[in-house]
Protein backbone atom coordinates (compact mmCIF):
# COMPACT_ATOMS: atom_id res chain seq x y z
CA UNK A 1 0.00 0.00 0.00
CA UNK A 2 1.43 3.54 -0.96
CA UNK A 3 1.30 6.24 1.12
CA UNK A 4 -1.24 8.22 -0.11
CA UNK A 5 -3.62 4.99 0.06
CA UNK A 6 -2.83 4.72 3.79
CA UNK A 7 -3.69 8.25 4.64
CA UNK A 8 -7.22 7.47 2.54
CA UNK A 9 -7.80 5.38 5.46
CA UNK A 10 -6.16 6.72 8.48
CA UNK A 11 -7.17 10.34 7.63
CA UNK A 12 -11.15 10.40 7.85
CA UNK A 13 -11.68 8.48 11.15
CA UNK A 14 -10.25 11.60 12.52
CA UNK A 15 -13.38 13.67 12.08
CA UNK A 16 -14.24 12.59 14.90
CA UNK A 17 -11.18 14.05 16.49
CA UNK A 18 -12.21 17.82 16.65
CA UNK A 19 -9.05 19.49 17.67
CA UNK A 20 -8.99 22.79 16.17
CA UNK A 21 -11.89 24.97 15.44
CA UNK A 22 -12.85 24.24 11.99
CA UNK A 23 -14.73 25.72 9.40
CA UNK A 24 -15.07 23.80 6.26
CA UNK A 25 -13.37 21.06 4.68
CA UNK A 26 -12.00 20.60 1.21
CA UNK A 27 -8.94 20.07 -0.48
CA UNK A 28 -7.57 24.38 -1.46
CA UNK A 29 -5.18 23.51 -4.44
CA UNK A 30 -5.52 20.39 -5.06
CA UNK A 31 -7.89 19.79 -8.13
CA UNK A 32 -6.54 16.03 -8.83
CA UNK A 33 -6.04 14.94 -5.71
CA UNK A 34 -9.11 16.39 -3.88
CA UNK A 35 -11.12 12.50 -3.97
CA UNK A 36 -7.50 10.86 -2.74
CA UNK A 37 -7.69 14.30 0.03
CA UNK A 38 -11.16 14.04 0.84
CA UNK A 39 -11.80 13.49 5.04
CA UNK A 40 -8.01 14.22 5.59
CA UNK A 41 -7.89 18.13 5.15
CA UNK A 42 -9.72 20.88 6.59
CA UNK A 43 -9.66 24.33 6.94
CA UNK A 44 -8.98 25.20 10.48
CA UNK A 45 -8.01 28.09 12.69
CA UNK A 46 -5.06 27.46 14.77
CA UNK A 47 -5.36 29.04 18.31
CA UNK A 48 -3.25 31.96 17.29
CA UNK A 49 -6.40 32.93 15.29
CA UNK A 50 -4.29 31.94 11.50
CA UNK A 51 -6.61 29.90 9.03
CA UNK A 52 -4.45 26.95 7.63
CA UNK A 53 -4.73 23.66 5.53
CA UNK A 54 -4.41 21.29 8.15
CA UNK A 55 -4.01 17.25 7.35
CA UNK A 56 -5.17 15.55 10.08
CA UNK A 57 -4.61 11.76 10.00
CA UNK A 58 -4.05 8.70 12.36
CA UNK A 59 -0.41 7.24 12.68
CA UNK A 60 -1.67 3.93 12.80
CA UNK A 61 -5.52 2.32 12.74
CA UNK A 62 -3.98 -0.70 14.79
CA UNK A 63 -4.88 -0.49 18.40
CA UNK A 64 -4.34 -3.14 21.25
CA UNK A 65 -7.24 -1.12 23.56
CA UNK A 66 -10.97 -2.14 23.19
CA UNK A 67 -13.28 0.89 23.73
CA UNK A 68 -16.76 0.17 23.50
CA UNK A 69 -17.54 3.34 20.94
CA UNK A 70 -14.43 3.13 18.66
CA UNK A 71 -14.19 1.58 15.14
CA UNK A 72 -10.62 0.47 15.43
CA UNK A 73 -10.85 -1.42 18.93
CA UNK A 74 -9.24 -4.66 18.98
CA UNK A 75 -10.38 -7.51 17.21
CA UNK A 76 -13.00 -5.76 15.21
CA UNK A 77 -12.76 -6.89 11.60
CA UNK A 78 -11.71 -3.46 9.83
CA UNK A 79 -8.86 -2.53 7.36
CA UNK A 80 -5.90 -1.52 8.88
CA UNK A 81 -2.59 0.14 8.31
CA UNK A 82 0.08 1.92 9.74
CA UNK A 83 2.59 5.02 8.10
CA UNK A 84 6.16 4.59 9.74
CA UNK A 85 7.29 8.25 11.11
CA UNK A 86 9.63 8.89 7.92
CA UNK A 87 7.09 7.85 6.06
CA UNK A 88 4.33 10.47 7.20
CA UNK A 89 6.71 12.63 7.91
CA UNK A 90 7.96 12.69 3.92
CA UNK A 91 4.06 12.41 2.66
CA UNK A 92 2.88 15.51 4.68
CA UNK A 93 6.08 17.13 3.13
CA UNK A 94 5.02 16.73 -0.31
CA UNK A 95 1.36 17.89 0.30
CA UNK A 96 3.08 20.73 1.96
CA UNK A 97 5.79 21.50 -0.94
CA UNK A 98 2.79 21.38 -3.13
CA UNK A 99 0.84 24.28 -1.26
CA UNK A 100 -1.80 21.68 -0.61
CA UNK A 101 -1.59 21.74 3.66
CA UNK A 102 0.35 24.04 6.26
CA UNK A 103 -0.21 21.99 9.25
CA UNK A 104 -0.81 18.50 10.61
CA UNK A 105 -2.87 16.79 13.15
CA UNK A 106 -1.60 13.45 14.72
CA UNK A 107 -3.38 10.88 16.29
CA UNK A 108 -2.92 7.20 16.67
CA UNK A 109 -4.14 4.07 17.85
CA UNK A 110 -2.43 2.27 20.67
CA UNK A 111 -0.03 -0.53 19.41
CA UNK A 112 3.03 -1.82 21.33
CA UNK A 113 1.66 0.35 24.98
CA UNK A 114 1.56 4.12 25.17
CA UNK A 115 4.78 4.94 25.66
CA UNK A 116 6.05 3.40 22.24
CA UNK A 117 3.14 4.66 20.31
CA UNK A 118 4.15 7.93 22.02
CA UNK A 119 7.99 7.54 20.41
CA UNK A 120 6.74 7.31 17.30
CA UNK A 121 4.30 10.29 17.42
CA UNK A 122 7.11 12.32 18.43
CA UNK A 123 9.80 10.55 16.02
CA UNK A 124 7.45 12.31 13.21
CA UNK A 125 7.07 15.33 14.37
CA UNK A 126 10.99 15.19 15.03
CA UNK A 127 11.54 14.67 11.13
CA UNK A 128 9.18 17.17 10.34
CA UNK A 129 11.22 19.98 12.50
CA UNK A 130 14.53 18.72 12.43
CA UNK A 131 15.22 17.20 8.90
CA UNK A 132 12.85 19.09 6.68
CA UNK A 133 12.98 22.56 9.25
CA UNK A 134 8.49 22.45 9.06
CA UNK A 135 8.16 25.40 11.02
CA UNK A 136 4.45 25.05 10.78
CA UNK A 137 1.61 23.76 12.98
CA UNK A 138 1.94 20.79 15.00
CA UNK A 139 -0.72 18.96 16.93
CA UNK A 140 0.33 16.16 18.73
CA UNK A 141 -1.92 13.58 20.44
CA UNK A 142 -0.84 12.30 24.05
CA UNK A 143 -1.24 8.68 24.48
CA UNK A 144 -2.80 7.17 27.64
CA UNK A 145 0.13 5.86 29.46
CA UNK A 146 2.39 8.29 28.21
CA UNK A 147 5.38 9.34 30.59
CA UNK A 148 6.48 12.80 31.60
CA UNK A 149 9.32 13.20 29.61
CA UNK A 150 7.51 11.94 26.53
CA UNK A 151 5.12 14.39 27.13
CA UNK A 152 7.62 17.12 27.61
CA UNK A 153 9.33 16.04 24.50
CA UNK A 154 5.90 16.47 22.60
CA UNK A 155 5.16 19.75 23.97
CA UNK A 156 8.56 21.09 22.89
CA UNK A 157 7.55 20.02 19.21
CA UNK A 158 4.33 21.27 18.85
CA UNK A 159 1.73 24.24 19.03
CA UNK A 160 -0.83 22.06 20.82
CA UNK A 161 -1.63 19.02 22.37
CA UNK A 162 -4.26 17.15 23.36
CA UNK A 163 -5.31 14.14 25.62
CA UNK A 164 -8.82 12.29 24.98
CA UNK A 165 -10.45 12.63 28.52
CA UNK A 166 -13.21 10.40 26.98
CA UNK A 167 -15.68 10.44 29.92
CA UNK A 168 -16.34 13.32 32.60
CA UNK A 169 -14.90 10.34 35.32
CA UNK A 170 -13.54 7.35 36.39
CA UNK A 171 -17.25 5.51 37.34
CA UNK A 172 -18.54 6.85 33.43
CA UNK A 173 -15.19 5.80 31.56
CA UNK A 174 -15.54 2.74 32.63
CA UNK A 175 -18.72 1.79 30.59
CA UNK A 176 -17.23 3.37 27.77
CA UNK A 177 -13.15 2.03 27.72
CA UNK A 178 -12.91 -0.06 30.96
CA UNK A 179 -8.95 -0.57 29.94
CA UNK A 180 -8.44 3.02 30.11
CA UNK A 181 -7.58 4.46 33.45
CA UNK A 182 -9.26 8.12 33.96
CA UNK A 183 -6.94 9.07 36.92
CA UNK A 184 -3.56 7.84 36.61
CA UNK A 185 -3.44 7.29 32.28
CA UNK A 186 -5.29 10.33 31.46
CA UNK A 187 -5.85 13.40 33.48
CA UNK A 188 -2.45 12.83 34.74
CA UNK A 189 -1.00 13.69 31.61
CA UNK A 190 -2.88 17.17 31.30
CA UNK A 191 -1.67 17.85 34.57
CA UNK A 192 1.58 17.60 33.54
CA UNK A 193 0.84 19.55 30.54
CA UNK A 194 0.09 22.59 32.84
CA UNK A 195 2.82 22.06 34.98
CA UNK A 196 5.26 21.86 31.80
CA UNK A 197 4.10 25.06 30.58
CA UNK A 198 4.88 26.84 33.52
CA UNK A 199 8.74 25.49 32.53
CA UNK A 200 8.54 26.50 29.14
CA UNK A 201 9.40 29.87 27.76
CA UNK A 202 6.33 31.45 26.00
CA UNK A 203 4.23 29.26 28.22
CA UNK A 204 4.35 26.49 25.40
CA UNK A 205 1.79 24.73 23.40
CA UNK A 206 -2.14 25.04 24.32
CA UNK A 207 -3.77 22.26 25.36
CA UNK A 208 -7.28 20.35 24.75
CA UNK A 209 -9.73 17.15 25.44
CA UNK A 210 -12.69 15.51 23.81
CA UNK A 211 -15.27 13.82 25.49
CA UNK A 212 -17.99 11.30 23.73
CA UNK A 213 -21.21 12.60 24.76
CA UNK A 214 -24.71 10.30 25.58
CA UNK A 215 -22.98 6.62 25.32
CA UNK A 216 -22.26 6.52 29.32
CA UNK A 217 -25.68 7.76 31.07
CA UNK A 218 -23.50 10.70 31.66
CA UNK A 219 -25.11 13.88 32.52
CA UNK A 220 -24.93 17.40 31.49
CA UNK A 221 -23.50 18.46 34.79
CA UNK A 222 -21.24 16.00 35.00
CA UNK A 223 -19.49 16.61 31.75
CA UNK A 224 -19.52 20.12 32.49
CA UNK A 225 -18.19 19.68 35.82
CA UNK A 226 -15.11 18.64 34.98
CA UNK A 227 -14.59 20.99 32.19
CA UNK A 228 -14.99 23.62 34.78
CA UNK A 229 -12.00 21.69 36.71
CA UNK A 230 -9.88 21.70 33.55
CA UNK A 231 -10.09 24.98 32.17
CA UNK A 232 -9.38 26.43 36.41
CA UNK A 233 -7.19 23.90 37.51
CA UNK A 234 -5.31 22.46 34.38
CA UNK A 235 -4.92 25.24 32.14
CA UNK A 236 -6.96 23.36 29.37
CA UNK A 237 -7.90 25.75 26.16
CA UNK A 238 -10.84 24.12 25.25
CA UNK A 239 -13.02 21.22 26.03
CA UNK A 240 -14.81 19.26 22.45
CA UNK A 241 -17.87 17.20 23.03
CA UNK A 242 -18.14 14.40 20.42
CA UNK A 243 -22.14 12.93 20.15
CA UNK A 244 -22.25 9.47 19.95
CA UNK A 245 -22.44 7.74 16.62
CA UNK A 246 -22.94 3.90 16.92
CA UNK A 247 -20.43 2.01 15.20
CA UNK A 248 -21.57 -1.63 13.92
CA UNK A 249 -19.56 -4.80 15.00
CA UNK A 250 -18.94 -2.74 18.77
CA UNK A 251 -20.55 -3.22 22.17
CA UNK A 252 -22.48 0.53 21.47
CA UNK A 253 -23.98 -0.82 18.32
CA UNK A 254 -27.67 -0.62 19.50
CA UNK A 255 -26.95 2.34 21.91
CA UNK A 256 -28.94 4.89 20.16
CA UNK A 257 -27.38 8.19 18.56
CA UNK A 258 -26.50 11.36 21.01
CA UNK A 259 -28.27 14.36 19.35
CA UNK A 260 -25.80 16.79 17.30
CA UNK A 261 -27.69 19.52 19.70
CA UNK A 262 -26.76 18.36 22.41
CA UNK A 263 -23.15 18.56 21.43
CA UNK A 264 -23.41 22.25 20.58
CA UNK A 265 -25.47 23.36 23.72
CA UNK A 266 -22.58 21.97 25.76
CA UNK A 267 -19.95 23.78 23.82
CA UNK A 268 -21.75 26.50 24.55
CA UNK A 269 -21.84 25.74 27.84
CA UNK A 270 -18.02 25.59 27.78
CA UNK A 271 -17.60 28.92 26.78
CA UNK A 272 -19.67 30.37 29.09
CA UNK A 273 -17.22 29.15 31.79
CA UNK A 274 -14.19 29.83 29.89
CA UNK A 275 -14.84 33.42 28.87
CA UNK A 276 -17.69 34.80 30.62
CA UNK A 277 -17.35 34.11 33.71
CA UNK A 278 -20.09 31.78 34.54
CA UNK A 279 -20.30 29.23 37.08
CA UNK A 280 -21.45 25.35 36.72
CA UNK A 281 -24.13 26.00 39.62
CA UNK A 282 -24.96 28.93 37.30
CA UNK A 283 -25.94 26.75 34.16
CA UNK A 284 -29.48 26.24 33.98
CA UNK A 285 -29.81 22.57 34.27
CA UNK A 286 -33.02 20.31 34.45
CA UNK A 287 -33.51 18.01 38.00
CA UNK A 288 -31.43 15.22 35.64
CA UNK A 289 -28.18 16.99 35.32
CA UNK A 290 -29.09 18.54 31.40
CA UNK A 291 -29.10 21.27 29.84
CA UNK A 292 -32.24 22.10 27.66
CA UNK A 293 -31.84 21.50 23.95
CA UNK A 294 -34.30 23.94 22.63
CA UNK A 295 -33.06 27.29 23.86
CA UNK A 296 -28.88 28.24 24.25
CA UNK A 297 -28.30 28.06 27.79
CA UNK A 298 -26.98 31.97 28.58
CA UNK A 299 -30.42 32.68 26.73
CA UNK A 300 -32.13 30.33 29.46
CA UNK A 301 -30.38 31.86 31.92
CA UNK A 302 -31.32 35.25 30.96
CA UNK A 303 -34.72 34.77 30.65
CA UNK A 304 -34.61 33.42 34.46
CA UNK A 305 -32.04 36.07 35.91
CA UNK A 306 -32.61 38.96 33.92
CA UNK A 307 -36.15 39.67 32.75
CA UNK A 308 -36.92 41.74 36.00
CA UNK A 309 -33.55 42.82 36.42
CA UNK A 310 -32.36 44.07 32.95
CA UNK A 311 -28.47 45.46 32.61
CA UNK A 312 -27.79 48.73 32.72
CA UNK A 313 -25.68 49.29 29.15
CA UNK A 314 -24.09 52.52 30.14
CA UNK A 315 -22.77 51.71 33.17
CA UNK A 316 -22.42 47.67 33.52
CA UNK A 317 -18.94 46.38 34.28
CA UNK A 318 -17.27 44.19 31.99
CA UNK A 319 -18.58 40.39 33.33
CA UNK A 320 -22.00 41.89 33.43
CA UNK A 321 -22.15 42.80 30.31
CA UNK A 322 -20.80 39.40 29.32
CA UNK A 323 -24.13 38.04 31.29
CA UNK A 324 -26.50 39.72 28.23
CA UNK A 325 -27.64 37.63 25.58
CA UNK A 326 -26.14 38.79 21.91
CA UNK A 327 -23.24 40.15 24.18
CA UNK A 328 -19.66 38.33 23.63
CA UNK A 329 -16.42 39.07 24.97
CA UNK A 330 -15.81 41.72 21.48
CA UNK A 331 -19.16 43.28 21.78
CA UNK A 332 -18.43 43.67 25.79
CA UNK A 333 -15.14 45.44 24.45
CA UNK A 334 -16.39 47.64 22.48
CA UNK A 335 -19.49 48.72 24.36
CA UNK A 336 -16.96 49.70 26.93
CA UNK A 337 -15.01 51.79 24.35
CA UNK A 338 -18.53 53.19 23.00
CA UNK A 339 -19.35 54.44 26.71
CA UNK A 340 -15.89 56.58 27.01
CA UNK A 341 -17.43 58.62 24.13
CA UNK A 342 -20.87 59.11 25.27
CA UNK A 343 -24.27 57.57 26.61
CA UNK A 344 -26.27 54.99 24.61
CA UNK A 345 -29.31 55.35 24.10
CA UNK A 346 -31.05 53.19 20.99
CA UNK A 347 -30.54 49.90 19.94
CA UNK A 348 -29.13 50.98 16.72
CA UNK A 349 -26.80 52.04 18.66
CA UNK A 350 -25.64 48.62 19.48
CA UNK A 351 -26.14 47.67 16.08
CA UNK A 352 -23.58 49.43 14.89
CA UNK A 353 -21.24 47.79 17.81
CA UNK A 354 -22.08 44.50 15.91
CA UNK A 355 -24.36 43.63 19.21
CA UNK A 356 -26.87 41.32 18.48
CA UNK A 357 -29.64 44.00 19.58
CA UNK A 358 -32.88 42.04 19.23
CA UNK A 359 -31.05 39.51 21.01
CA UNK A 360 -30.64 41.72 24.39
CA UNK A 361 -33.20 43.80 24.20
CA UNK A 362 -35.30 42.42 26.57
CA UNK A 363 -32.71 42.18 29.12
CA UNK A 364 -31.28 45.65 28.57
CA UNK A 365 -31.88 49.50 30.09
CA UNK A 366 -30.51 52.00 27.64
CA UNK A 367 -30.05 54.70 29.53
CA UNK A 368 -32.61 54.28 32.23
CA UNK A 369 -35.23 52.52 29.63
CA UNK A 370 -35.93 49.92 28.46
CA UNK A 371 -35.84 49.96 24.65
CA UNK A 372 -38.74 49.15 22.40
CA UNK A 373 -38.02 46.29 20.66
CA UNK A 374 -40.35 44.11 18.38
CA UNK A 375 -40.23 40.46 20.01
CA UNK A 376 -39.06 37.41 17.41
CA UNK A 377 -42.24 35.25 16.14
CA UNK A 378 -39.65 32.12 16.71
CA UNK A 379 -36.63 31.80 19.60
CA UNK A 380 -33.33 32.82 18.98
CA UNK A 381 -31.12 30.08 19.05
CA UNK A 382 -28.55 29.99 16.95
CA UNK A 383 -25.97 32.53 18.72
CA UNK A 384 -23.41 31.32 21.54
CA UNK A 385 -22.98 35.12 22.87
S1 LIG B 1 -7.43 3.59 22.29
FE1 LIG B 1 -8.22 4.96 20.71
S2 LIG B 1 -8.03 3.83 18.77
FE2 LIG B 1 -7.83 2.35 20.44
S3 LIG B 1 -9.87 1.50 20.74
FE3 LIG B 1 -9.64 3.21 22.19
S4 LIG B 1 -10.43 5.02 21.12
FE4 LIG B 1 -10.07 3.40 19.57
Amino acid sequence: MDALEKLKLLGPPTCFEPAEEVHAVGVRQAPGLADDLAGCVYHAVTPGGKRIALLKTLLTSACERDCFYCAFRQGRDVRRAAFSPDELARLFMQLHQQGIVEGIFLSSGVAGGGPNTEDRLIATAEILRRRYGFQGYIHLKIMPGAERDQVAAAMRLANRVSVNLEAPNTRRLQLLAPHKVFAEELLQRLRWIEELRHEMPGRGPSSTTQFVVGAAGESDLELLTTTEFLHRQVGLARAYFVAFVPVPGTPLENHPPTSPLREHRLSQSSFLLRDYGFTVEELPFDAEGNLPLEHDPKWVWALRELTNAPVEINTADRLTLLRVPGVGPKGAARLLEARRHGRLRELSDLRKLGIAADRAAPFILLDGRRPAYQPPLWPLTGRAD
